[in-house]
């Protein structure tokens, strides 16, 4: 194992473009690997087979495994999935080709900016029309609302010159309004000071004289569990990270926004290609058991791998079905049970006949009903198909979880047929997707509950033993694709700095 502690460090500092991050090496003493011989209990040593097993190739995973090779490490990364990226998830197959999960690619995200640019890949700024900043028809309470007629319509909650606010902008504008975070270093929202913020979101909101109907819709867009079940402070540092991310993210008209030429997949893609061993697909991980200061990583098919150290980037709560020998107890344990994940669905259709001409409305919809939002994807090229998703998130995404997906289709058809009959016969079903559909994913991003930043907040990063955690809920300044990237990096250090 060749180190060059400071040609890393140097790397480091370049990649990072100047971005501090706080380094939480937890690795104790007696944690430190055994240099061979092993002496092992047992009359064979165990040997392991690679310095650093990477579970996981989302970007966290991939990432830290490119900085360790970069420093001299045999590094193995192995992966659950047939495919490589995890979140970050370009569907092929769907007009468009659009990113299931990580999609936009703020400003400050350093260090995948210098990834995409050191692996040859090209950014581009998305048509800003798409996204979040298409043009919504509003359906509240059943009644078919335009953006212009907006201000001056009876149901909307808000007052004085607030009332130009649309819908799908509550949540984030009015969470970001007076954010006490604002202009703060992006590690403060881990500061004892701010635990009066970490209560339960819409208790915050009212404390702030915001009232029940518009609580009701920033509800609509909520990532996580509800606007009861989210902390204050798990949503005003989305917004605060968000804000720096782009400065206009949360309010703005998302120009700043990049995505990667060819899709996003290509990143991991390129991150996997560029490493000496060939990233080992399907192999699911249930156990990990530390001997002699060799940890074993045992996979559902049987095989095994042996590491001095591992990175470990699964989902936390994915790792409620991972053993750990010698157990993990205490707030890790505590972390592990509790910590939860916002959940999304995505239901792609491909759209036979333009809807919207025959009834004369916008084609986008967005509503407090069991929908959510059905939104028409900007065509890339003249000559493509229509194609639409319906995108339901938070509280609402539960139920998808009991149903097939014959059972999503049917019904999204129906209700879609019951809000806006022109739909009916002009869909055809192209796929679910949801990043907690199967069983290597927890949902789409994970969430802080009412407390749980002062508890668990500073445990995250916490090795057990030589194994180390890596994955965008262990990461402090960033979220998101570049918090993936800032944790790699962060979890790559912890073994670099102290093996
Ligand atoms: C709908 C949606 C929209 C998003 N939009 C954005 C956006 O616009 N901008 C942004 O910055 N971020 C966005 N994100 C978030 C971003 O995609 C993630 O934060 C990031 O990709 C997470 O990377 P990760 O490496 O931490 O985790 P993951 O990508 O989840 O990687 C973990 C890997 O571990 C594997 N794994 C799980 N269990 C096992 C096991 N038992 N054994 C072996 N392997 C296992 C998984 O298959 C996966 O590949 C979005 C996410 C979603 C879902």
């Amino acid at each position: 194992m060749k180190t060059n502690r400071r040609k890393f460090i140097q790397g480091l500092a370049g990649a990072s473009a100047g971005l501090l991050v706080p380094i939480s090496c937890t690795t104790k003493e007696e944690d430190k690997i055994v240099d061979a011989p092993y002496i092992s209990k047992k009359s064979k040593p165990i040997k392991a087979t690679h310095d650093v097993i990477v579970v996981g190739a989302g970007l966290s995973g991939l990432h830290s495994a490119m900085l360790l090779e970069e420093s001299g490490y045999d590094v193995q990364v192995i992966e659950g999935r047939q495919r490589l990226g995890g979140r970050v998830y370009t569907l092929n197959d769907v007009p468009g080709k659009p990113e299931a999960a990580g999609e936009y690619i703020g400003a400050s995200y350093a260090r995948m900016i210098n990834t995409v640019d050191k692996l040859g890949l090209d950014l581009y700024n998305p048509d800003a029309s798409g996204g979040p900043n298409r043009p919504w028809l509003y359906n509240i309470q059943g009644n078919y609302i335009t953006a212009d007629n907006w201000e001056a319509h009876k149901l909307n909650p808000l007052e004085g010159e607030e009332r130009s606010l649309l819908p799908h902008r509550f949540l984030s504008t009015i969470s970001h309004k007076d954010n006490p975070l604002q202009d703060k270093p992006l590690d403060d929202w881990l500061k004892p000071e701010y635990h009066k913020y970490d209560i339960p979101h819409d208790q915050y909101l009212r404390s702030k004289g915001v009232n029940e109907e518009t609580i009701k819709l920033m509800n609509v867009v909520i990532h996580a569990g509800g606007m009861h079940k989210t902390s204050a402070m798990n949503e005003l540092r989305r917004y605060h990270v968000n804000s720096h991310a782009n400065g206009k993210l949360a309010f703005g008209d998302g120009k700043e926004w990049k995505m990667i030429k060819g899709g996003n997949s290509l990143l991991p893609k390129a991150m996997a290609d560029s490493l000496k061993n060939d990233v080992h697909l399907a192999k699911t991980v249930v156990g990990f058991k530390e001997e002699d200061g060799i940890v074993q990583v045992s996979c559902a098919d049987g095989s095994e791998y042996k590491g001095k150290h591992v990175i470990c980037s699964i989902p936390i709560s994915v790792l409620r079905n991972v053993t750990f020998e010698p157990h993990i107890t205490g707030i890790t344990k505590e972390a592990i049970d509790q910590m939860d994940y916002g959940l999304s669905v995505q239901v792609h259709f491909l759209i036979k006949e333009p809807y919207w001409e025959q009834d004369g409305m916008d084609a986008n919809m967005w509503t407090d009903g069991p929908l959510e939002r059905f939104a028409v994807r900007t065509k890339r090229a003249k000559g493509d198909p229509y194609a639409g998703l319906a995108f339901i998130n938070g509280p609402e995404s539960l139920k998808f979880r009991l149903m097939t997906d014959d059972q999503v289709f049917n019904y999204v058809e129906q209700k879609l047929a019951e809000m806006r009959p022109s739909t009916k016969g002009k869909l055809e079903r192209l796929m679910v997707q949801s990043c907690e559909r199967d069983i290597h994913g927890a949902g789409d991003w994970v969430y802080w509950q009412p407390g749980q930043v002062k508890k668990f907040g500073n445990e995250m990063r916490r090795s057990h033993g030589n194994i180390h955690f890596a994955g965008e809920h262990t990461a402090i300044m960033q979220r998101g694709m570049e918090g993936a990237f800032e944790s790699g990096e962060r979890a790559a250090l912890d073994i670099i700095l102290n093996a």
